[in-house]
């Protein structure tokens, strides 16, 4: 059995006209259906990550600006 993961992923179903499109496009070429953006979502990630990184480092840094 031979599973063929990239054809998954190259393309998807739009919901607007249930045609395959790209998957790295957000925009259905077809009839304009506009893909929720993952990207905002990730960027949002990110800087939670920065966020909660910066919070408990600065305990750790504080300290050694102090000397
Ligand atoms: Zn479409």
């Amino acid at each position: 059995m031979k599973i063929d993961s990239h054809h998954d992923f190259g393309k998807r179903e739009c919901p607007g006209c249930a045609m395959q499109v790209p998957a790295n496009s957000n925009r259905c070429p077809v009839c304009g259906y506009a893909f929720p953006g993952r990207s905002g979502l990730q960027r949002g990630v990110v800087w939670i990550a920065l966020l909660l990184l910066a919070l408990l480092l600065l305990p750790l840094l504080l300290p050694l600006a102090g000397k």
